[in-house]
């Protein structure tokens, strides 16, 4: 059934002013709807598993503001703990026994971390953990994943060129080619591949840095036997292994990625839902390896709001919540039900589709590929498919991220309704993509 466009014309409004303002009108690239139609769309307010824009227009959402919200939006234990907190003041650049509950919470329920440092962001965490890497074992080179993505700190934003293993290309200007030279990119899922980088730079990486649980290039689900082998080659070769869990970490378990394979890297970087939707990221190993982090070792590492006392009141609550027995029991069977009943339609309907699933994150790939481990896996040319279901889904009160490569998240506050009726809504956005 074809239904008409929503109105955006208060959204068109404020878009224009942004632009005046911002570059592209925003303040973090995909927001600008660049990948699908229309003007990106304003939000307004946030409740449970929906969300309203600035036209009053209504949304289940499944963006999840990029993943930190589980629990959904403006959940009240996340609320109250923050204007509770916030009555008492909102930074003392001091510590706070707030910090040592949030670590608490963190570390006693957390078998591969023994030591944490909160900070303000994923790349943050990350641009941490890498500087940590190479204090430790004193070496420079990083290998990293094409298809993988680490925030925006320079060493990372590079991407491989042709062949088995190169050095790195930058993806952004600004960024200086000896900082790429830096950094090896590889193909994920291939062993042939991650044997070849270590053979190539001998002696010469300090980390291997990996979201165990590549959720920014579509959904790349890697094997554990794949994941097993690089913690055996990073050990024998003296490299410390870095998981990248700023999405997987609290999403597919409370222990991540690391819990999900058990598989224990040597440092861990977690961002998003660790903060309840405040600005945190954190990054944590053995004490042994976190006691080469300033004061007592000789890798520097601070920040203003690092460890900010409103931040980690949010991040308290929301731990909290999840550690609730059964949380992701329930999360990830209610996903997991949503996810085989959109499968069964598209099986009968012959959909060139497939819906890959983890915990509590799903993707929908236009291609009958039924395993995709590597970006070069997925064709462009399929997100157009992509885009007119986007289209079909905000007009019908639907709302995903606005790039066929980006995620979809189940939270908590997602009703049985709204899943019935985000299954009615695909099916009728999937009936005019494929018509
Ligand atoms: N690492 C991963 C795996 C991410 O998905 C992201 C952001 O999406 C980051 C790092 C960077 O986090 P932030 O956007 O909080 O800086």
């Amino acid at each position: 059934m074809q239904v008409n466009d929503i109105s955006r014309t208060k959204s068109a409004e404020l878009y224009e002013k942004a632009k005046t303002y911002f570059p592209g009108g925003v303040n973090s690239p995909v927001r600008a709807f660049r990948s699908v139609y229309g003007t990106p769309l304003f939000i307004e307010k946030g409740d449970g598993s929906h969300l309203w824009d600035a036209d009053g227009n209504e949304f289940i959402d499944f963006c999840g503001s990029w993943g930190p919200l589980i629990l959904g939006h403006n959940h009240a234990a996340v609320r109250e703990n923050v204007m509770r907190v916030m009555q008492k003041g909102m930074s003392f650049g001091a510590p706070t026994a707030l910090e040592n509950e949030l670590a608490e919470l963190i570390l006693s329920n957390n078998r591969f971390i023994e030591k944490l440092r909160f900070v303000s962001s994923g790349t943050e965490a990350v641009m941490s953990a890498i500087r940590l890497a190479r204090g430790y074992t004193k070496r420079d080179k990083i290998l990293k994943f094409e298809g993988c993505y680490h925030g925006h700190t320079d060493s990372l934003l590079v991407k491989a060129g042709s062949g088995l293993v190169t050095f790195g290309e930058t993806s952004s200007a600004g960024v200086p080619k000896p900082f790429a030279d830096e950094t090896v990119v590889i193909a994920l899922n291939d062993e042939e591949a991650l044997q070849k980088a270590f053979e190539d730079f001998s002696g010469q990486i300090a980390a291997v840095i990996i979201e165990p649980v590549p959720a920014n290039n579509g959904l790349l689900l890697q094997t554990k036997d794949y994941l097993n082998y690089l913690r055996e080659l990073c050990t024998l070769n003296g490299t410390l292994l870095i998981f990248d869990e700023v999405i997987s970490g609290f999403r597919v378990g409370f222990e991540g990625a690391a819990g999900y394979y058990d598989i224990k890297p040597d440092i861990i970087t977690y961002g998003k839902i660790i903060g309840g939707g405040l600005p945190v990221g954190a990054y944590g190993a053995s004490a042994e390896i976190m006691d080469h982090i300033s004061p007592v070792g000789s890798v520097y590492q601070a920040g203003t709001l690092s460890g900010n006392p409103v931040a980690m009141a949010a991040g308290i609550a929301q731990i909290s919540e999840l550690l609730q027995p059964g949380f992701y029991d329930k999360l990830n069977a209610k996903t997991a039900d949503f996810v085989s009943d959109i499968r069964s339609h598209v099986a009968e309907k012959g959909y060139e589709l497939e819906v890959f699933t983890i915990g509590s994150i799903f993707w929908f790939a236009f291609t009958n590929q039924v395993s995709i481990t590597r970006a070069d896996q997925i064709d462009p040319e399929s997100m157009l498919k992509f885009k007119a279901m986007h289209r079909e889904l905000i007009n019908r009160g639907i709302y995903f991220g606005p790039s066929g490569y980006e995620v979809g998240f189940i939270s908590a506050a997602h009703t049985q309704e709204d899943l019935e009726r985000t299954k009615t809504a695909i099916f009728d956005s999937l009936e005019i993509v494929f018509s």
